[in-house]
């Protein structure tokens, strides 16, 4: 089986980083990026994401209401386009607050789920030309970090946003601090096959500059809600940080199309 080419530049030639079973996790010599050079050919058949966790639509996460505030604020427009909607949590809230909300979901057993819940899914993945009109807002949460080709996915997203649009993107970090807790790194993030993307910001940043976005970290106001969590307050102190330009923890993104 050829191996897989940097996602991020396409180069070839790589370091190996480390092994985790039989995949190699390598690191480009050009770009530096963190990827599994050898992932199965199919990222969904036999993938461990596809386990069903959820016989119905789960209760939101603090980071769906996160992207909700910012979509809230931002006032970029009323339809929202997500790639990768899983059970549709976040479906469910921006239905439920007024917005006319898509997901695209290839993973049948998540979009039947998505779809009984009442939350528009089509049961398939993205394609750009089913698209009429633009979109004002297209959420990547939680997907670039399973896919084979990433870049493709804002690429997709930037074909269908309007000029003044915007994308929200939230991968994990390559560099989280909580990678330091060996229990949580073999939980949430050294997990082949079914994380084969590791970004840091700079490499979120390119890949979406590629796609011709500019992105900034989500704002102190996406995290202030009116029932405010302990776990807000974590995250209001998380974008305090990042204003430094050190990004400790998840990368949760958001931009345009630059001009
Ligand atoms: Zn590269």
């Amino acid at each position: 089986m050829a191996l897989r080419l940097c996602p991020c530049c396409g180069f070839s030639e790589t370091s190996t980083n480390k092994t985790i079973g039989e995949f190699n996790i390598s690191i480009c010599n050009s770009c530096g990026f963190l990827f599994v050079e050898n992932p199965p050919e199919s990222s969904i058949a036999d993938n461990p994401v596809s386990k069903l966790r959820h016989t119905e639509v789960p209760t939101p996460k603090r980071r769906h209401y996160y992207t909700r505030n910012l979509i809230d604020r931002l006032d970029t427009g009323n339809r929202v386009i997500e790639i990768g909607s899983g059970f549709g949590a976040l479906g469910k809230l921006l239905t439920a607050n007024g917005y006319d909300y898509l997901g695209f979901e290839p993973d049948k057993g998540r979009a039947d789920v998505a779809s009984s819940g009442g939350v528009p899914v089509e049961p398939h993945v993205f394609d750009p030309s089913e698209v009429t009109g633009s979109v004002d807002v297209v959420v990547i949460d939680n997907v670039l970090e399973h896919v084979h080709d990433p870049q493709s996915i804002l690429n997709d997203a930037a074909e269908v946003l309007s000029e003044s649009g915007t994308l929200i993107v939230i991968v994990p970090n390559r560099y989280d601090i909580r990678r330091a807790h060996p229990g949580w790194a073999q939980r949430h993030f050294w997990i082949p096959p079914a994380h084969i993307n590791f970004f840091r910001w700079k490499d979120l940043q390119r890949m979406c500059s590629s796609a011709g976005f500019s992105i900034r970290p989500f704002p102190v106001r996406s995290h202030v809600t009116d029932d405010l969590h302990t776990k807000d307050l974590g995250f209001i102190i998380k974008s305090l940080i990042e204003k430094t330009g050190f990004t400790p923890l998840g990368l949760y993104a958001y931009g345009s199309l630059s001009e």
